[in-house]
């Protein structure tokens, strides 16, 4: 089945392989998150990532990799997130963003874009470095600024300025929202005009959160197995998914972190027909909703739906 992903984080998503051969040892107790108690505990797995992404060509070669990844996994579009000044100890923010896309590139079967993060627990004018960043290079692999990290300790709604900013310059963007925090954050990521949201599960919660996803036609980038690692929810049977669904919101399935998770989407539509009941023709109107979420031109999401449907 062709697929399209919206969320995934580039770091969280290293080949296993690759980084074995890089280090010569087994990497995956520092690299895959089974065991954790919370985000911040699986926030922690992204430390060996970011150290092995520090130079042009190793940049270069688990983007590729990722893209492999992509290709068997039936990905035909992708938005890979990450947060350049987390990979700039040799290279430039410049430099790391061209070593991406150089990666990708080399992949002609999956199209990938870039989605530029801010990180929570940054100060203000690194997070203005990142907005300079996405306005430089947007469109020319980069479509969109999005806000990652540690949402329980550094709350949404007090990065109001930043996003004022990124509406002002008419930024494309997406929040990590009602992930760790609770729907209060997916209130706040609204009010900020937000058409996507990360996560945004625990929406569940409100009524009044639910509603306005579904009068502003608001979507949902929801990662199961990620839920289920960082212990937003404990069951999958407890998973929100359907509910959401049924109600009217609008739901895209992602990996977020395809090692971090140890997933694939295949695994996520597996988990979700077993548990759900879910079948071929949910799968096909998530990727639809994908598609029409996705910070792609109206030409460009009609041949995507083309390719999806041949
Ligand atoms: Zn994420």
């Amino acid at each position: 089945m062709k697929k399209i992903e919206l969320h995934l984080h580039l770091d969280g998503s290293l080949n296993i392989s690759y980084a074995e051969k890089i280090l010569g040892t087994d990497v995956s107790s520092q690299m895959i998150a089974t065991g954790c108690h919370n985000l911040s505990e699986y926030l922690e797995k992204f430390n060996l990532p970011i150290q092995l992404l520090q130079e042009k060509k190793k940049i270069t070669e688990f983007s590729y990799l990722l893209g492999k990844d992509l290709e068997k996994d039936g990905v035909i579009y992708a938005e890979v997130r990450f947060c350049p000044l987390l990979h700039v100890e040799k290279i430039s923010a410049d430099e790391v963003i061209s070593a991406v896309l150089e990666g990708f590139q080399k992949i002609s079967t999956v199209k990938v874009n870039l989605i530029l993060c801010m990180m929570r627990n940054f100060p203000q004018e690194k997070n203005k470095m990142i907005i300079d960043l996405v306005e430089k290079h947007l469109g020319q692999g980069v479509c969109a600024i999005d806000l990652a990290g540690d949402e329980a300790n550094y709350h949404t709604s007090s990065f109001a300025p930043l996003f004022e900013e990124i509406r002002k310059k008419k930024i494309p963007f997406t929040i990590h929202a009602g992930e760790a925090d609770s729907f209060s954050s997916v209130d706040a990521a609204i009010s900020f005009g937000a058409l996507r949201i990360g996560h945004g599960i625990r929406s569940i919660e409100s009524s009044s959160t639910i509603q306005k996803l579904i009068d502003y036609g608001i979507t949902l980038e929801v990662c199961p197995t990620s839920n289920l690692d960082t212990k937003v929810v404990s069951n999958i049977l407890d998973y929100p998914i359907k509910k959401l669904m049924n109600l009217g919101v609008l739901i895209t399935i992602n990996t977020d972190n395809r090692t971090v998770s140890n997933t694939s989407l295949e695994q996520e539509y597996q988990l979700l027909r077993e548990n759900f009941g879910f079948e071929e023709k949910d799968f096909l109107q998530f990727n639809l909703n994908a598609i029409d979420a996705a910070f792609l031109s109206s030409s460009e999401k009609e041949e995507l739906k083309r390719q999806l449907l041949k």
